[in-house]
């Protein structure tokens, strides 16, 4: 059996190995590094793949997120709503830029933001709202775009876990995930579901003026050349970066669907046990697996984890401790407020997931892990 790993990138690149070397190779002949024709032919090929009028690729996904809110015209102290169960990126920016994180609990069952945390969280100073799209399924974004709207809040996703997810609203109308609020972001590190060979992110928008001023954004507020007309940033993809993320683009589909093989296979095995409980997958949002994540009940999760260590199956915690516990943001907020993100953080152990687990390796995880409960 193949040594099983968390991500397993190597395996996925000598597939496309050829394609790959050569696209990079023609950059490095080009020496069109930055802003080079790969760049712009990448940014027309993921409009045309998520339907959305813009996307402006930039340094990575937490660029990505400050360039956004940058972008939005907020105001010291401003109130910005998102999940105290993330990766830290999202309050980064929130701090970075001096604006005020209001960290609402999620739903234990999604994982994902909870529209009536949202709603009582709501004051006259907030601005944002910024729902994670975690491990790879959409938030429940009618409810939230419709909260924004009642209130006058705009909405920014973080796609950085999701890109390639569809999210049905209730007309029937299907949207990919990052494209509904005014503005989305999303990553490419590696191991995102559609990962470069470095950091990579980009951000996405229908509205055309505020694409324009994001575009100024990425590149030091200019618009014409040594002309500064906003306080920028030096945030840009570069060429040969974008030369590996043309390439797979095109099979971005796949490998989202041999995410979901994978967890279908884990569901189908791991719901049997008394001790686990699968991811809720909910009917209007596409999961894209960035990673699948168990409950462990009864305080057996480290336990599980140290075991499948010691037979060689590598499993990650995201995340350990919620943000407002965290040393950088702590915030002094009443625990009986977060009674599920206290929950997940003690429960949840993430399981290999990429796109190149084989049904013997598959085989031998789940039949540790129901071992290890037997
Ligand atoms: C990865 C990630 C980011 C940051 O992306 P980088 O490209 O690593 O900067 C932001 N938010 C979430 C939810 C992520 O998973």
């Amino acid at each position: 059996m193949r040594k099983i790993k968390m991500v397993d990138l190597q395996s996925q690149y000598y597939k496309i190995k050829n394609e790959v070397d050569n696209a990079m190779l023609s950059v490095m002949d080009s020496a069109t590094f930055i802003n080079g024709p790969e760049v712009q032919m990448f940014q027309k090929e993921l409009e045309e793949y998520l339907e959305v009028g813009h996307a402006i690729p930039c340094a990575s996904g937490t660029d990505a997120l400050q360039v956004a809110l940058m972008a939005l015209d907020l105001n010291e102290g401003d109130e910005v709503i998102t999940a105290d169960f993330t990766f830290a990126a999202t309050v980064e920016v929130i701090h970075l830029l001096k604006l005020k994180p209001v960290l609402v609990d999620v739903d234990y069952d999604t994982f994902l933001i909870d529209p009536k945390k949202i709603e009582a969280a709501i004051t006259e100073r907030t601005r944002a709202i910024i729902p994670v799209h975690l491990y790879g399924q959409v938030s429940p974004m009618e409810e939230i775009l419709e909260l924004a709207k009642k209130h006058n809040i705009l909405v920014i996703e973080d796609n950085a876990q999701a890109i390639g997810a569809e999210y049905t609203f209730s007309d029937g109308k299907r949207k990919k995930s990052g494209t509904m609020g005014i503005v989305g972001a999303t990553s490419f590190f590696p191991s995102k579901n559609l990962g470069c060979y470095g950091d990579g992110g980009s951000i996405f928008t229908n509205d055309d003026r505020l694409a324009k001023k994001i575009r100024g954004i990425v590149n030091h507020g200019m618009y014409e050349r040594y002309y500064h007309d906003e306080v920028g940033v030096n945030s840009r993809l570069d060429s040969l970066q974008a030369a590996v993320l043309r390439k797979k683009l095109p099979h971005l589909d796949g490998y989202n669907e041999a995410r979901r093989k994978v967890a279908d296979y884990y569901d189908k095995v791991l719901s049997e046990s008394k001790d686990l409980l699968i991811p809720k997958r909910l009917p209007n949002s596409s999961h894209v697996f960035h990673q699948y994540t168990l409950r462990v009940l009864n305080k057996k999760r480290n336990g599980l984890k140290d075991y499948l260590e010691s037979q060689d199956i590598p499993t990650m915690i995201y995340y350990p401790v919620p943000l407002r516990k965290q040393k950088a943001y702590r915030q002094d907020l009443e625990d009986k407020d977060f009674v599920n993100t206290d929950r997940l953080v003690d429960q949840v152990i993430s399981l290999p997931m990429h796109t190149e687990l084989d049904e013997e390796q598959l085989k031998y995880i789940t039949d540790h892990i129901m071992e290890f409960f037997k």
